[in-house]
């Protein structure tokens, strides 16, 4: 077949494949893609043409078109992901799914719902809430952040303590590769050991394998009851041990999520809540199941925590008070200085005193401005970092401080990412974290499915 050499011809021939009204062109348009919530504009790197594709077979014939012109192909969801995961960094066409947004099916007696990668969490939540099962994975802006990115990044939230991440409820994927072939990774069975496990390589690969058109995923039931728990602690050590103690005693909430003095103190300003702000650290504890194990577990938690003020929630209306307070806690600090740079570290549980006490401490060396928060029952935390983008000087003391960040996260047996991911954002410090050979292998592995490297370029391995 003959190249098409001009954009325009790429763009006419998108046009005839997708309609006119699903190819956005207009330079409003394209700048609106040139972000995502990691925040830093990036206006010379727009997309060449946004495709809004309807059915797998428009996801084929995008690709085909792309691969044969050697046209990057970039997936986007509802582009909320913090590490630029899904901004064209080497220009081409972007991939957004908002046309392919139903939920196929949804099986009590299979226990699974198949869904478009546009659907958002919220809803794939609702509309199995209401046949009375439960997909657990919940990050904070589930309203809107979609299947394909939650899958495409193993996003997790604030449940992953109790119930793990997006990895864990997957059975099956299909998957349109660089070619425009279509590939199913697995089997919508609950068990399945054939072969090998292609559809947890998918899970996480942030769109640089493959495009995902559908999932399979796993439901469990719905626990009966839940009840949340707001326990303060003079100090962020007292409640950074006050998980492990919990977890030691044999409990496990469904969500162990803490806040540190200055995180209560900005949601507060930007939503009253009924936050207390004058404690150091609040742990948001969440304990699920049945009415009987709930009482159980509240008695317990409000025994071992002996040295925490704890609050506990009465009613449904309150509970959703504080989930929205817990959740505007990313929103509420981009309202301190303009900008918030959000980043995503784990380390092992018992770390974690360790790793708050380090972030505090490069905060202060660089003198900067972060809510730290974070799955603290997951040894996940999110330093919320206000700064604003034209301070140059400011920036650079937020690239060295991010630097310490990472290197002290792996001397503590921990990694660069427990649910955001790598993107662009962290791509350099991924030899380090993997190890020279393992990225090696990754690498290969990539070239496997994307011998001409397509799938999202620049993001995860540095050229
Ligand atoms: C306020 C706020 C709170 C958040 N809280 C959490 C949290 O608690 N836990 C958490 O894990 N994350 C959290 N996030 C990050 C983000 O919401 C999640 O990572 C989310 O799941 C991304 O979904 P998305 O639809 O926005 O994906 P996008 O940002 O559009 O894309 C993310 C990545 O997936 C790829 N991708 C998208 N669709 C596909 C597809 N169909 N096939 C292949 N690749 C694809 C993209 O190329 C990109 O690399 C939060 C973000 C915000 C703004």
């Amino acid at each position: 077949m003959q190249l098409l050499k001009t954009s325009s011809n790429i763009t006419n021939k998108l046009e005839k494949l997708l309609g006119r009204n699903n190819v956005l062109t207009s330079n409003e348009d394209l700048y609106a893609y040139t972000n995502d919530c990691n925040c830093e504009l990036l206006p010379e790197e727009k997309p060449l043409a946004v495709a809004l594709p309807a059915s797998i077979e428009d996801v084929q014939n995008i690709a085909k078109l792309c691969f044969e012109n050697n046209i990057p192909m970039i997936a986007r969801g509802a582009g909320t992901n913090h590490v630029g995961g899904c901004v064209a960094k080497k220009g081409g066409i972007l991939i957004h799914f908002s046309r392919m947004n139903k939920i196929l099916e949804i099986s009590q007696e299979n226990l699974n719902a198949i869904v478009q990668p546009g659907t958002t969490i919220e809803k794939i939540q609702q509309q199995c809430e209401k046949k009375g099962l439960f997909y657990p994975p919940d990050p904070s802006n589930l309203k809107v952040s979609t299947i394909g990115g939650a899958l495409a990044l193993s996003s997790g939230g604030p449940r992953g303590l109790k119930y793990g991440t997006a990895k864990d409820y997957i059975l099956n994927l299909k998957v349109v590769l660089a070619d425009g072939s279509l590939i199913e990774t697995g089997s919508n069975c609950s068990k399945n050991v054939t072969g090998f496990n292609l559809t947890q390589l998918f899970v996480g690969s942030e769109g640089t394998l493959g495009i995902i058109v559908e999932a399979t995923l796993k439901l469990i039931p719905k626990p009966q009851t839940s009840k949340i728990l707001l326990a303060y602690f003079d100090t962020i050590e007292d409640a950074s041990i006050g998980v492990n103690t919990i977890l030691e005693a044999g409990i496990t909430p469904s969500v162990i999520d803490l806040l540190d003095k200055f995180t209560l103190q900005t949601i507060e300003a930007f939503k009253p809540s009924g936050l207390q702000t004058d404690k150091e650290a609040m742990l948001f504890i969440e304990i699920d199941g049945t009415k009987n194990s709930v009482i159980e577990d509240e008695k317990n938690i409000y025994n071992l925590l002996n040295n925490a003020d704890i609050e506990i929630i009465q009613t449904k209306e309150q509970e959703q008070i504080f989930w929205t307070a817990r959740r505007a806690a990313f929103g509420a600090t981009s309202k301190l200085k303009g900008n918030v740079i959000t980043e995503d570290v784990v380390v092992p549980r018992k770390q974690i005193p360790t790793l708050i006490k380090g972030i505090k401490d490069i905060n202060a060396k660089y003198a900067l401005t972060a809510c730290i928060m974070g799955h603290a029952g997951d040894g996940n935390i999110h330093p919320n970092y206000a700064l604003d983008f034209d301070n140059i000087e400011e920036m650079t003391r937020f690239y060295k401080a991010k630097d310490e960040l990472f290197s002290l996260a792996l001397s503590l047996g921990g990694t660069l990412s427990g649910e955001h991911g790598i993107g662009f954002e962290k791509a350099h410090y991924l030899k380090k974290a993997l190890g020279y050979r393992e990225y090696i292998i990754s690498k290969q592995i990539k070239s496997l499915f994307d011998p001409k490297n397509l799938m999202n370029p620049g993001k995860m391995f540095i050229e």
